[in-house]
């Protein structure tokens, strides 16, 4: 079997970690442009710390199918540093509002992480209410990174009702449902096509179309297939197939809802070479 790029045609990644990709060996600059070429509609680029924004446009901002978001990852908050990054992130999100910038297409990823590092777990909820509020600032939806922290994220949406996504969705059906009732989005990662991954299955069988997102998460999660490989843009196929079979549709079907979901949630247009 072949494990090289697998770019499908009008898909819209809606998270990748593109400035990690080098780290594993791999050239984004180089998919990029290839991805482009195979017609890839979109790639949600995301940020982990407010200081990464400025140096990700730099990278890859010339790149058309790419867009930005500014975040803070719940593993990056330190009560010696939590002030500095909001501030740092209030200011990017507003400069990112001037003429000459790209936009900001959403807050993240933010979130909660008890098993990365459960020391500073209520300062996590409130740095995340802090971001909910920048975020509902500039009308921006949140993409949400939640780990050993189900309930507590639970008890966060219900009490804020943010508009977003639940990223990498790795629960099961019942968590999955109280997301949709909240009115998120649920995007799901290569972590879907894993032997044990029943309950996320369950998941991703269970989301209306107008709900569903499909990402890669890249460079991390790596769909069965190519697990032990580097995960990148051109790996989105196989997630996108195995969302296909759980919900007895085709992948075409798959990309069309995904896609279409990505352009209403994050305010973009799908790029096209026709465009050009
Ligand atoms: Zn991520």
């Amino acid at each position: 079997m072949t494990t090289g790029p697998r770019y499908i045609t009008g898909s819209i990644d809606s998270h990748a970690h593109l400035e990690l990709l080098p780290r594993r060996g791999l050239e984004p600059g180089a998919m990029l442009a290839e991805a482009r070429a195979e017609g890839v509609a979109g790639i949600i680029d995301v940020g982990v710390v407010p200081s990464d924004f400025e140096r990700r446009v730099a990278a890859f901002g010339s790149q058309p199918i790419v867009s930005f978001t500014a975040g803070l990852h719940p593993t990056s908050v330190t009560p010696e540093r939590v002030d500095e990054e909001l501030a740092l992130l209030a200011q990017t999100l507003e400069s990112g509002e001037g003429p000459r910038r790209r936009p900001v297409v959403a807050v993240g990823e933010v979130g909660l992480d008890y098993h990365h590092s459960a020391d500073h777990a209520g300062l996590q909820i409130e740095t995340l209410e802090r971001l909910a509020t920048l975020a509902s600032r500039h009308e921006l939806p949140m993409i949400l990174h939640n780990r050993a922290s189900e309930p507590e994220m639970l008890a966060f949406l219900r009490r804020v009702r943010p508009t977003g996504v639940m990223h990498c969705f790795s629960q099961d059906e019942h968590y999955c449902a109280d997301c949709i009732d909240l009115g998120l989005f649920v995007s799901f990662g290569g972590n879907l096509t894993y032997r044990s991954s029943h309950g996320i299955r369950a998941a991703a069988a269970m989301v209306p179309d107008e709900r569903l997102l499909v990402e890669t998460d890249c460079p991390y999660l790596s769909p069965q297939a190519v697990r032990g490989a580097a995960n990148h843009p051109g790996h989105l196929a196989y997630t996108v197939e195995a969302l296909a079979a759980v919900r007895g549709v085709s992948a075409e079907h798959v990309v069309a809802v995904t896609s279409r979901n990505a352009c209403a949630l994050f305010g973009i247009t799908p790029w096209s070479e026709d465009e050009a």
